[in-house]
C-alpha cells in the first residue's frame, strides 16, 4: 500500500535493523523497544490486522519463531521467556499486520511500557544478534 510505513519497510525503502528476512517476511528490531531485543514479524505482503491476516501466516510465524528466532534471543540475549502480542485496531498505531516478540528476563519488572533503566541501546543489541 501507497502510505503504508511497514510496505515501505518491506520494500527496503526505509532501513531497519534486520534480523532475518525470506520471501514470506522481515523480522526487524522494534524502533521504540519494550525489553533488550523487542523484535516484529511482518508480512512483506500488505494485511491490515487480525481479521485479515492469511492463516498459514500465523503458523509460518510460530514456526519461525520456536526454530529460529526464540532460541536466537535465549542464546544471544540470554532472555527468560518470551511474551507474543499483536494489536488490532485500538491500540494498533501501524496498520499493516505485525507480531511483536518481547524477550523478558527475570528482572524486567514487565509493563506495556519500556522500563528505561534495563534498555541498552538498540545498536548494542543489534550487534549481539548477528554477531556469529
Ligand atoms: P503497534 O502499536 O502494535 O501498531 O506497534 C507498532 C510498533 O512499530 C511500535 O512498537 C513502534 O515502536 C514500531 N515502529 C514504528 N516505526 C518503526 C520503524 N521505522 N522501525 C521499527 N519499528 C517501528
Ligand atoms: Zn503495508
Amino acid at each position: 500500500m501507497e502510505d503504508c510505513l511497514f510496505c515501505k519497510i518491506m520494500k527496503g525503502e526505509i532501513p531497519t535493523k534486520t534480523i532475518y528476512e525470506d520471501d514470506i517476511a522481515k523480522i526487524f528490531m522494534d524502533i521504540n523497544p519494550i525489553t533488550n531485543g523487542h523484535l516484529l514479524i511482518v508480512p512483506k505482503k500488505h494485511q491490515e490486522n487480525v481479521l485479515d491476516i492469511e492463516e498459514d501466516f500465523i503458523v509460518y510465524a510460530l514456526k519461525i519463531t520456536r526454530e529460529k528466532i526464540f532460541p536466537l534471543l535465549k542464546e544471544k540475549l540470554n532472555c527468560d521467556g518470551l511474551t507474543i502480542t499483536e494489536n488490532n485496531f485500538y491500540g494498533q498505531d501501524i496498520k499493516h499486520f505485525h507480531i511483536h516478540l518481547i524477550p523478558r528476563y527475570k528482572n524486567d519488572e514487565y509493563k506495556e511500557i519500556s522500563n528505561e533503566d534495563l534498555l541498552e541501546d538498540t545498536d548494542t543489541i543489534y550487534k549481539k544478534l548477528t554477531e556469529k
